[in-house]
């Protein structure tokens, strides 16, 4: 298979149709080779408009879904971002090439072991993952620009509030255990501002501000 041009028809087919138009976005979904970041077995699917398996019950987001969750955040290239359930690695490979500082967590601690060691063999000298529960955030390296979460939150969790800064963006699917809304959050001096981008599904946010584990 030819990864590179399945790369470029994902970007072609699946994210400007769809109103992806960050021009920074598109050219790093271009370049992060995302076969990379799954098993061998699955690198032909890699660049399918779908999710796939990364093992522990987890998944590597949709293409699309990692374009417009970067898209919201409005990245100039000098940010401070925290990602909030690193997963594979991909979309914080993606962050890498668009801003200037990356804090990756992880509960998973297998998760987050290959995700470092995939993302350093490629190079990126921007980007820290640790093992430990992000809806508690990542105190002492905010106040971030953005902060953006993978997994889906019962609620929008003050922590990560606390953590952002002044007119800082927050991207996270809100709502029940199984079907979500993507919501994105803008600190302001006076409060928040709440916008809905779309209806999606993750997997669960596990921990102190999001669902218990084993809760259904
Ligand atoms: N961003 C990932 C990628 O590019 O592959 C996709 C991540 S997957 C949809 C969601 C991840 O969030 C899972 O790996 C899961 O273990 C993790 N997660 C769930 N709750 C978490 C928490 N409280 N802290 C950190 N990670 C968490």
């Amino acid at each position: 298979m030819n990864f590179e041009s399945a790369r470029q028809r994902m970007v072609e087919e699946q994210l400007i149709p769809r109103g992806i138009s960050d021009l920074r976005v598109l050219t790093a979904m271009r370049k992060v080779p995302r076969h990379l970041f799954v098993e061998e077995a699955l690198q032909d699917r890699a660049y399918g408009d779908y999710a796939l398996p990364i093992g522990e019950g987890q998944t590597i987001s949709q293409p699309y879904m990692v374009a417009l969750m970067t898209e919201a955040l409005e990245l100039k290239g000098d940010e401070i971002i925290l990602e909030i359930g690193t997963g594979s690695g991909y979309q914080a490979a993606i962050l890498a090439e668009l801003t200037r500082e990356v804090y990756s967590i992880e509960r998973i601690a297998p998760l987050a072991v290959r995700a470092k060691r995939i993302i350093e063999g490629l190079g990126y000298k921007n980007v820290e993952i640790k093992i430990f529960d992000g809806t508690l955030g990542w105190e002492g390296k905010g106040p971030f620009d953005g902060i953006t979460v993978t997994a889906s939150a019962p609620d929008i969790p003050k922590s990560l509030i606390d953590q952002l800064r002044i007119g800082g963006r927050l991207v996270i699917p809100v709502g029940g255990r199984y079907y979500q809304t993507l919501m994105k959050i803008v600190k302001k001096k006076d409060g928040i501002t709440k916008m809905a981008i779309t209806e999606c599904v993750f997997v669960p946010l596990i921990g102190a501000y999001g669902w218990k584990d084993g809760e259904r």
